[in-house]
């Protein structure tokens, strides 16, 4: 069902994370205390670890991103998003720093970090610029993913290496007539040789313009499709496995871009005066600002509830869709409600939250819409009060 249409571009560059930490002695390096999330060091979270415990080796990933989204993306924002384009610096900074294969084996010239750690760096990421996050996101949890599970020993040669350091992917699933009903689609992989010839369009593939590599989702038995009706069903359940871990990823792409609205507003909350006093004063704003605080917070939770599930190699289907559901809800609310305690200035292009607010409405759309979040959770439910 899978097949791989892949044109190299670029040069290649040999990076990754863990040489990088060494070679920048990131545990020294402080960020400002907003854009870094209150972690937990090993002594201190006693026996039973919180879910923002995080390892030394997240904590160092963790903080390398957030400086380098906050040195390296946060000057070009207005910039890509004024040319409606990736700056190729900020992409070649990804991969110069392992963000393009966080979990490719150090042999393919990959990190060779968890899932936990992708989740964090797409966090990282989306609070200074979502666009750029999504990229992190789709090339690190569905195509790397997809190529290092499924993928034959050849073809992790062939392609992990490349994706690790200096090609950019796609994930082309959707179609003009499937969206949701993802697995109507009509583009077909007929076998041709050792080849396969690829048939049918495809819409909607993010990063499309500067991907070297597209993982095209075509139905390579559309003849036989009911009389082998069972390996469709295999194929199905393998991609929908794949699309259930991303699904954690946009969560984890929401969480950021909400912290990151939040972070550029509140300062201005307790800058701003009227009646002779910082707006953070009313308590009407400051009830309102708590609750927005513990929506991150709980959101958070489930996402990082969610990747530990996924690591411990635990059913985590129901908590990914709840993840994605609530961040994409909450990440909504907190970019209507920044805008609503900047006033007027919240509405312009001057400021960030105005990109925020645009760019959030996706999180409810794609790699699954709410209904169908809501509808995974609802068949857990009724599975679980069934039995
Ligand atoms: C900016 C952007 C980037 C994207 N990137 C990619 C990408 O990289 N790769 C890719 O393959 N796709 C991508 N997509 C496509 C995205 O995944 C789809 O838009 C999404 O899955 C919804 O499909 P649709 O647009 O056809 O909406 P439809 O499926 O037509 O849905 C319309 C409405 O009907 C509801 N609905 C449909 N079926 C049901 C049901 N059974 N029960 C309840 N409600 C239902 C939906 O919830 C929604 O509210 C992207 C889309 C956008 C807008």
């Amino acid at each position: 069902m899978l097949i791989i249409s892949y044109c190299f571009r670029m040069i290649a560059m040999k990076h990754n994370v863990l040489r990088y930490l060494r070679k920048t002695g990131v545990r020294n390096i402080t960020i400002s205390a907003r854009s870094v999330q209150e972690t937990y060091s090993e002594e201190s979270a006693g026996k039973h670890l919180p879910l923002t415990y995080l390892s030394e080796n997240e904590i160092a990933m963790k903080e390398t991103v957030a400086r380098l989204a906050h040195e390296q993306i946060r000057p070009y924002v207005r910039e890509m998003e004024n040319e409606g384009k990736l700056k190729e610096s900020v992409i070649k900074m990804l991969f110069e720093n392992g963000l393009m294969g966080i979990e490719i084996d150090p042999h393919y010239g990959g990190a060779g970090c968890n899932f936990m750690t992708t989740i964090l760096t797409i966090e990282e990421i989306a609070k200074v610029d979502p666009a750029v996050s999504v990229l992190v996101d789709i090339h690190n949890t569905l195509v790397n993913a997809v190529i290092k599970k499924l993928g034959t020993d050849e073809q992790k040669e062939k392609y992990l290496p490349r994706l690790a350091t200096d090609t950019s992917s796609s994930f082309a699933l959707s179609e003009t007539t499937s969206g949701t009903d993802a697995f109507a689609l009509r583009t077909t992989a007929k076998k041709d040789g050792t080849d396969y010839i690829l048939n049918g369009s495809k819409m909607w593939i993010s990063n499309s313009d500067i991907a070297g590599l597209f993982l095209v989702m075509a139905n390579a038995n559309p003849t036989e499709k009911v009389q082998y009706w069972g390996i469709w069903v295999k194929a199905t359940k393998l991609l929908q496995d794949f699309l259930n871990e991303g699904r954690i990823g946009i969560a984890s792409q929401m969480i950021g871009l909400a912290q990151g609205c939040f972070d550029a507003t509140i300062p201005y909350t307790l800058e701003r005066t009227q009646f002779g006093k910082p707006i953070f004063s009313f308590q009407s704003m400051q009830h309102q600002i708590s609750q927005i605080a513990t929506q991150i917070e709980c959101a958070r939770l489930l996402t990082y509830n969610a990747a530990r599930l996924v690591e411990a190699g635990l059913p985590f289907v129901k908590q990914a869709a709840m993840a994605k559901y609530y961040a994409a809800e909450v990440a909504q609310q907190t970019c209507i409600k920044c805008i609503d305690w900047m006033g007027g200035v919240g509405f312009t292009k001057d400021f960030i939250q105005e990109k925020f607010y645009r760019d959030v409405k996706i999180g409810s759309i794609y790699e699954g819409t709410y209904n169908i979040q809501l509808s995974t959770i609802a068949k857990h439910l009724e599975k679980e009060y069934k039995h």
